[in-house]
């Protein structure tokens, strides 16, 4: 890849808003300089430009079954009857069905804002639980579908070895994600050799759940990572986890990831929901980064993150898509927002002060966030990070009179995917005009991988 020079009319840097900015990028796509001025020379690139967004949270396979799982049951529905469909799509799909669905995700996932993902695989073994020649085949999958689609990608391969807390033996409908350490740790290994010197891939592993894993068996293969890699866990998502949790060892699921586990910037608790007061505080003092991923938890009824008293304390947040029933930064963003309002029957609950736009606050401490909790270096228009970037159509009609915040609180607030006209990663201008550069033939792979489930 050459050096390469673009000119935004306007942008979101560090300093603030600015308007004329000139990026240049280095062979690997890092932004080597920032300069206010004409850009003679650059490709231009009309519109409002901002950072692109980390997407911290992905179970590929599940975009699969979006709007399979909305209609009423004979019983009363929650997470646990959706997680029964769940599993029976997790236990058809072949290699070549996820790299298909997951290449199709993450050509929308790029065209809605995100440019890095953090994708928390758990599909590791064939259908009827036997492992695969290469054990790490299903990651390597995803791998090659996240090359396909030219997005930034932390594999997060799923350690998953109990059933239930105490060490509970697994169901059936889990063969595919059951390994031992020693199996595990082969994966993790292959995949950290995959993404060698690749800029755009970073390994780190996704202890399922403490359901799935003991406090012992995690310090055992945490003591086998580089010091680096990053660590993702479900933690507090489900009322009926806390409860069981609490029967099973006396602890509430965060109280206990906290007591047990060195907590610090390198975990990210995903969701995290169902907190106390003084678990929130904990939790926001750790330096862990808190996944969210506000349309997945209301989609599955899970609760409302206790967002106010996390950020008051400063926590650190991140999002992300999840089931993909919505694969948006906007939509998530605003979720997030809308669950404290309807909560606490107040407005801009998340602005941060007074003056402050929620819009704003809310994108920069997600990107922020995210970028610490994927290992990825981007999040920022400055030097050093990489040029990933999302140009907003400043000619949509929602966006007409509109500039600065006004215009990025318009995006997350109404607008959401409409207004993404260009995105950026590592230099490489892969959404044009809102076209992925490779959307069709994705697209025709993908409906070949439905026709296929559905024989
Ligand atoms: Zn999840």
């Amino acid at each position: 890849m050459q050096a390469t020079r673009f000119h935004f009319a306007h942008a979101l840097t560090p300093e603030g808003w600015s308007t004329g900015v000139t990026v240049e990028c280095d062979s690997h796509g890092i932004i080597t300089r920032v300069a206010i001025g004409s850009g003679a020379g650059a490709e231009r690139l009309s519109g409002i430009a901002v950072p692109a967004m980390p997407n911290v949270h992905s179970h590929a396979h599940q975009r699969l079954m979006v709007g399979l799982a909305e209609r009423a049951g004979p019983g009363s529905d929650s997470f646990w009857t959706w997680r029964e469909t769940m599993y029976g799509f997790a236990l058809r799909l072949s290699p070549e069905d996820l790299e298909a669905v997951a290449a199709q995700l993450y050509v929308e996932m790029l065209k809605a804002g995100f440019s890095a993902v953090g994708e928390f695989q758990y599909l590791h073994h064939q259908p009827d639980g036997a492992p695969y020649a290469d054990p790490a085949e299903m990651s390597l999958r995803c791998l090659a579908a996240a090359d396909r689609a030219g997005i930034g990608v932390t594999m997060l391969p799923t350690l998953y070895a109990h059933g239930g807390f105490g060490g509970q033996s697994p169901v059936p409908a889990q063969r595919r994600f059951i390994n031992g350490v020693e199996r595990f740790l082969k994966i993790v290994e292959r995949l950290t050799g995959e993404a060698g010197q690749n800029a755009l891939r970073r390994t780190g592993i996704s202890p399922h759940s403490l359901r799935a894993v003991t406090p012992e068996l995690l310090r055992e293969v945490i003591a086998a990572l580089p010091l680096e890699a990053p660590i993702h866990i479900h933690v507090a998502e489900q009322v009926r986890e806390v409860e069981d949790c609490l029967a099973s060892c006396g602890r509430r699921p965060v109280e206990m990831l906290i007591s047990e586990l060195d907590l610090s910037d390198r975990w990210t608790t995903i969701h995290a929901t169902h907190m106390t007061a003084a678990e929130t505080r904990a939790l926001a003092g750790s330096g862990a980064i808190a996944g969210l991923c506000p349309t997945t938890e209301a989609n599955l009824g899970d609760g409302i993150f206790p967002a106010v008293g996390y950020m008051a304390a400063d926590g650190a947040i991140a999002i992300g898509s999840d089931s993909h029933i919505s694969v948006s930064p906007a939509e998530d963003l605003r979720s997030l927002e809308y669950s404290q309002r309807l909560r606490d029957r107040s407005r801009n609950a998340l602005a941060g002060g007074a003056g402050h736009s929620t819009g704003r606050t809310l994108y920069e401490a997600a990107l922020r966030g995210g970028a610490r909790s994927l290992r990825q270096p981007m999040g920022a228009i400055a030097p050093g990070y990489r040029c990933d970037v999302v140009m907003l159509d400043a000619d949509h009609p929602l966006l007409a009179g509109r500039s600065g915040d006004a215009a990025l609180d318009t995006w997350i607030f109404s607008g959401g995917n409409a207004l993404v006209k260009d995105v950026l990663v590592a230099g490489r201008h892969i959404v044009k005009d809102r076209h992925h550069i490779h959307e069709e033939a994705v697209a025709r792979d993908y409906r070949a991988a439905i026709r296929r489930l559905e024989t």
